[in-house]
């Protein structure tokens, strides 16, 4: 074997060594509560597909007319010469549905997190993130270029002395906290990016009052929407719109891989800010457009979501989350959950990967999330709920839970 593989075996044997060791599980089956995986049908608690329309006929046929009239493939970028009948609709389908001015689909909600973030600021800029934001916001920031800070997850007082700090009014108890250079930073632009619901540990931003502190002092705001479209708000157009706060939000950004059905991203907000993307945001200008079937599904995906219908299954989903959040063992830690992410606290890496191998044994799919993903030692099991899971599915995974271990400790 050559010395390249022999290093990569090594690295790898570090990996599995501190049980981090990932495989790709093949799915024999569509996406479902219920998948096929080895031969065998396993209840599924571990997609993102919170309202059950990546296998809605809506999306399928929307898809494959789609493929009938467009092609299957894009052919270029959408500069260049991809930007199909699809593509066009989708971005006005986005703009309608989150009330904005103008929108501009990505091929995935990480490489809109990438272009956008790079587009906006670089090494005059300040960054602030939430600790617990997304790895393809952590990448994007790193990637700019521009002086990073993080604030402890949702701590408006910590975000508070970051933007002191960043505004050039200094403060030396920046770095008493950890925050580093104490002197005060004179930004040009200060760029705050957070998550309305949390991906792993599926609790809600204070965003009105993280609003209210941006505008103090003239920040800039993105918000990533990814687990609250579809989810949250009224017609699922996220917490943003709940709480009334979407004009106070320069750039928000969502997939279309969740919820909404289908694959993509998205970011909304001004007619200046999507025009200035299109010009300088590297990855939509130097990446072919997604395909016209992705595109046309999140288009149905989006209207559903926005219609009666989409009201219907979001009761649904909460009907799910109740039963869920009242039947759980006394002592399993789960936060109220504010949409459809229920994690379950463990610890150790590979204790939560056990109960989780102990669930398949049941026929119950749960991952386990360790680091990279949570912070080392801070394993969990990440269940998600669906509008298509029954109540005896949600029985069937409460029985499971209480039979895999002894939660109280
Ligand atoms: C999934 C996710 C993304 C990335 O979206 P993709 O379309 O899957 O690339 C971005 N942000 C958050 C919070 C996510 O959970």
């Amino acid at each position: 074997m050559s010395r390249f593989d022999d290093e990569l075996m090594d690295r790898l044997q570090a990996i599995r060594a501190g049980g981090l060791h990932r495989q790709i599980r093949q799915l024999e089956s569509a996406q479902g509560t219920r998948v096929r995986i080895a031969g065998r049908e396993l209840l599924s608690f571990a997609s993102n597909d919170y309202l059950g329309l990546a296998n809605h006929p809506d999306l399928k046929r929307a898809a494959i007319r789609a493929v009938t009239e467009a092609g299957a493939g894009s052919g270029a970028s959408r500069l260049i010469s991809g930007s199909l009948m699809p593509h066009d609709a989708l971005d006005q389908a986005i703009a309608r549905f989150k009330g904005a001015p103008a929108a501009l689909a990505f091929s995935s909600g990480y490489t809109a997190a990438i272009g956008t973030i790079c587009a906006l600021c670089d090494s005059s800029d300040v960054i602030v993130l939430d600790k617990l934001v997304h790895a393809s916001i952590v990448d994007a920031a790193r990637l700019s270029g521009a002086k990073l800070r993080v604030f402890a997850h949702n701590d408006l007082e910590k975000l508070q002395t970051i933007l002191r700090w960043a505004s050039g009014a200094g403060s030396a108890r920046l770095s008493d906290s950890g925050q580093g250079d104490p002197r005060p930073a004179r930004a040009r632009n200060v760029l705050i990016v957070t998550e309305s619901i949390f991906s792993m540990d599926g609790d809600r931003a204070p965003l009105r009052e993280i609003v209210a502190l941006k505008e103090s002092f003239g920040a800039w705001l993105m918000v990533d929407e990814a687990h609250a479209t579809g989810v949250i708000g009224n017609g699922g157009r996220g917490l943003a719109d709940e709480l009334g706060v979407g004009a106070g939000i320069e750039i928000q950004m969502g997939t279309l891989g969740k919820a909404v059905g289908s694959s993509g991203g998205y970011i909304s907000g001004s007619r200046a800010l999507i025009d200035f993307l299109i010009n300088r945001a590297r990855s939509f200008i130097f990446s072919t457009a997604s395909v016209p079937a992705a595109a046309a599904a999140a288009v149905a995906g989006l209207g559903l979501i926005g219609a009666a219908e989409g009201d219907m299954l979001r009761g649904l989903l909460r009907e799910r989350i109740a039963q869920f959040t009242g039947g759980v063992p006394g002592s399993v830690s789960v936060p109220l959950p504010a949409g459809a992410i229920l994690p379950i606290s463990i610890g150790p890496e590979d204790e939560a990967v056990r109960v989780s191998d102990a669930l398949r044994e049941r026929g119950i799919l749960v991952p386990a999330i360790r680091y990279p993903s949570v912070p080392r030692g801070r394993a969990r099991l990440r269940l998600t709920l669906s509008a298509a899971h029954t109540a005896e599915d949600v029985e069937q995974v409460l029985e499971a839970l209480s039979a895999v271990r002894a939660w109280q400790v």
